[in-house]
């Protein structure tokens, strides 16, 4: 009995030993713990995101009546979405960065320079395996009276069709009420680019107040922030 009472408090002792050990340990880990976690965008850091500006050079795309260029709404929103991407982390592969196309200097068809610019857009996704394909572009339409962002994806794609509801839930709630809703598209890009794909109007040029808008950095932040905050959506955060 006694050897029993000896050995009962030996192991009192120790048990405290280890919990007294295991809070002062523990105390010194906390600083070391990832408690800001939970703020980290950890499901898009280290993935690879193709964001392509569209149109370009020769290309102006849409042109408001007020004279803003589709090709410069969509690179100034690309840049800023650049920004936000690299900020968490992810590997920005940019299909342009200045006012050109991607067809050869020497093709002089503008048809032709079309193709090629965009069978390289594609290319160029390809070539990173990316993991994500934003394509951003600026609507056009023959009455001034329609307006609001939209996005697009290839019929069938399922992940590409997830993206751009996403993206387009995200774009409602930063740039206010819209009723529009993510639809499929026949785009070469969306087509032909083996990643999720989606592309994203971000708005009508022919509107007088959202051509003003888009011509706008502050608002131009706003849609690339709309983009960003799809882009965590999709990957679950
Ligand atoms: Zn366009």
């Amino acid at each position: 009995m006694r050897v029993w009472f000896f050995s009962m408090r030996q192991v009192l002792w120790w048990v405290f030993a280890c919990l007294a050990l295991g809070i002062f340990l523990g105390s010194g880990e906390i600083p070391f713990l990832p408690v800001s976690g939970g703020n980290t965008p950890l499901g898009i850091s280290g993935r690879t995101i193709v964001i392509d500006a569209g149109h370009g050079g020769i290309d102006p795309g849409a042109v408001s009546a007020q004279g803003v260029l589709e090709k410069d709404v969509t690179l100034a929103i690309s840049q800023e979405l650049e920004y936000l991407l690299k900020r968490a982390a992810v590997y920005v592969v940019m299909v342009r960065r200045g006012d050109y196309d991607l067809a050869d200097s020497s093709e002089v068809n503008l048809l032709n320079r079309k193709r090629q610019d965009l069978s390289r857009r594609v290319q160029i996704a390809e070539q990173a395996q990316a993991d994500l394909y934003i394509s951003i572009h600026a609507n056009y339409f023959p009455s001034p009276i329609w307006s609001g962002a939209q996005t697009f994806y290839f019929e069938g794609s399922g992940q590409g069709e997830h993206l751009a509801k996403t993206l387009q839930t995200e774009l409602v709630r930063h740039l206010g009420p819209n009723h529009r809703l993510a639809r499929p598209g026949d785009f070469r890009v969306l087509r032909d680019t083996s990643m999720p794909a989606a592309m994203v109007e971000v708005g009508f040029l022919s509107n007088p107040r959202e051509a003003a808008l888009l011509s706008q950095t502050s608002y131009q932040k706003q849609v690339a922030a709309a983009i960003f905050s799809g882009i965590l959506r999709y990957y679950g955060r």
